[in-house]
């Protein structure tokens, strides 16, 4: 057949050549050994953490070696597309400091704008550069229609799903009529093509594949190694019934393009990877490099590697912001997934942010990473103890903005207050870690505030009211400002002794029968009286912060009550 004519007959509105457009995207000018990388998300929902994953390598492979990292948005499947999806992820990806240099951005009205020299970056507005290479594919006898009534259509392909989902089940019989009818399609003559297309039938456009699944393509995939896979034999669609190309179809088109260097992806690709590769082939793209990142696992009720699916708990990333989980701590939490070495790392350089940590690919874990609440809780309270009470107040005022307002509203009132009560226990060798989420500010802190202060814990069985009374009462008899924490202590300790009990600890162990008990204990009731719980921090910080009359006032109200 004469596959010029048939090009013609296919895409007669199509004019321009691949050299047309290749002039529109000149070879990037970046350093040597630059990287270009991409994220490339579907926009059917939620930002998912297998999906924080290849982004945040994308993003560190390009900008730490001075290259380029962008977004394209692979929008292709509209039947699968929500609304507003793709703005949705933009927004998610920044808050982990996901940023991009180039793609699809976000404009000052919400809406999708494109920010870059090598856009579109959505692919539904790309359609007509696929059509310029389906056209040559066709002319050069590597691609071929393949028509059918919209009915046959979808027979065809939940045959097609079954053949690979199910293949081991597929009788010798039942293969051998597959091929037929795909050796039939194949050799579709140009009168039929005619015929068909005055009769108006939709038509898939199909790759010609010139495989022998008995032979193996060698090839090394950066993550995974060296990798034997069976040369492709599937004719894949390249343009669907309504002109929009494929996945397969137009990510090649695209990476060759936009000058990616680096495929960063997931796992579920691998198997496609021999038809990509002979796509790139057919196109005469040079091949990028290829990553592809093995899926996330969590560890089920019984304690068995389950994939992280979509609905499973933590797998939506916009859940973190809402369960308060700080952005900062879920990217150090990546970090430590992604490469062994990164804890070690960032021991011995505590001060220094995740982007300075080196990152590097052959450090990544071939198999699942396991995904897991408990480490990532761990990790959270370590880098939050670690923050300055600015930054502490910063961004947990981001969120408590939004999840409670009110309380938002008292710490803003006062920043000062806030940050001083942020302070306590914070920047010496071993920091308090009081806060795993943003969750855990309000009950740790409502004590300092009259609006929330509360009586949390009762008075323990062990010690009789009336003693607690005694002791509080002859507290406030004397009590005044105090200079310091020691001035504070030494008028606790006389008082404790004059009331009958020990003033130093010690000595209460070695002959307890002389007392009521010992300096602990009375502190225990002033905590309990000004703190209104048993656990809660400094106690003379929390009077100085509190200030003086305050707290005085709260003992009062104790004995009363
Ligand atoms: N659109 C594909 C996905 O969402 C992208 C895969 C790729 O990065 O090439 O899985």
């Amino acid at each position: 057949m004469d596959s010029t004519q048939l090009a013609e007959l296919l895409f007669p509105n199509v004019t321009k050549t691949p050299e047309d457009v290749e002039a529109l995207y000149p070879k990037r000018n970046l350093p040597e050994g630059a990287k270009v990388t991409r994220f490339a998300p579907s926009p059917t929902g939620f930002v998912h953490f297998g999906g924080l994953f290849p982004a945040t390598v994308g993003e560190r492979l390009a900008h730490q070696s001075g290259g380029v990292f962008y977004l394209r948005i692979e929008d292709t499947d509209a039947k699968r597309e929500v609304e507003g999806a793709a703005e949705g992820l933009i927004r998610t990806l920044a808050r982990y400091g996901i940023h991009f240099d180039e793609g699809a951005s976000l404009a000052e009205d919400g809406t999708i704008a494109s920010k870059g020299d090598y856009g579109p970056y959505r692919q539904s507005e790309r359609v007509d550069i696929y059509h310029v290479y389906a056209k040559q594919l066709v002319k050069e006898g590597k691609a071929y229609p393949c028509f059918t009534t919209a009915e046959e259509l979808e027979k065809m392909q939940s045959v097609d799903k079954k053949s690979e989902i199910k293949a081991k089940e597929w009788t010798e019989e039942a293969m051998a009529e597959q091929m037929a009818e795909m050796r039939r399609l194949r050799e579709i003559t140009l009168d039929e093509v005619k015929e068909h297309l005055a009769a108006g039938d939709p038509f898939v456009l199909r790759m010609l594949a010139d495989g022998d699944p008995e032979k193996k393509i060698r090839f090394t995939d950066l993550i995974k190694g060296n990798l034997e896979l069976p040369e492709n034999d599937k004719d894949e669609v390249l343009l669907k019934s309504d002109g929009v190309p494929t996945y397969h179809f137009a990510h090649a088109i695209d990476d060759h393009l936009m000058g990616t260097t680096h495929v960063i992806r997931g796992e579920e690709w691998l198997p496609s990877l021999p038809r990509h590769i002979m796509l790139f082939r057919y196109l005469g793209f040079k091949l990028p490099k290829y990553m592809h990142i093995a899926q996330i696992m969590r560890l089920d009720e019984n304690g068995n590697k389950k994939k992280l699916s979509k609905r499973d708990m933590g797998a939506n990333m916009d859940d973190y912001f809402k369960l308060g989980y700080c952005a900062d701590c879920v990217c150090e939490y990546v970090m430590t997934l992604l490469n062994s070495n990164y804890e070690e790392w960032h021991t011995a350089n505590a001060a220094k942010p995740y982007t300075e940590f080196p990152f590097n690919i052959k450090k990544m874990s071939t198999s699942g990473c396991l995904f897991d609440f408990n480490k990532l809780n761990d990790v959270s309270k370590n880098v939050i103890s670690r923050m300055t009470a600015e930054e502490v107040y910063a961004k947990y005022m981001e969120w408590a903005s939004i999840f409670e307002p009110e309380f938002a509203g008292l710490l803003s009132a006062d920043p000062a207050k806030a940050k001083a009560i942020f302070s306590i226990g914070r920047g010496g060798k071993k920091p308090r870690k009081d806060f795993t989420t943003w969750q855990d500010v309000k009950p740790y802190m409502d004590l300092f505030y009259n609006e929330t202060f509360h009586q949390v814990d009762a008075i323990p069985e062990q010690y009789a009211k009336e003693d607690v009374k005694a002791f509080l009462s002859a507290y406030l008899a004397n009590c005044e400002e105090f200079a310091d924490n020691n001035a504070w202590f030494e008028y606790v300790k006389t008082v404790a002794e004059k009331s009958g009990y020990c003033p130093d600890v010690k000595l209460y162990k070695q002959s307890p029968e002389g007392y009521k008990g010992h300096v602990g204990d009375v502190s225990t009731f002033v905590r309990l009286a000004v703190a209104g719980k048993l656990n809660s921090p400094d106690l003379f910080e929390i009077i100085r912060i509190i200030g003086g009359e305050e707290a005085k006032c709260r003992i009062q109200n104790f004995i009363d009550n």
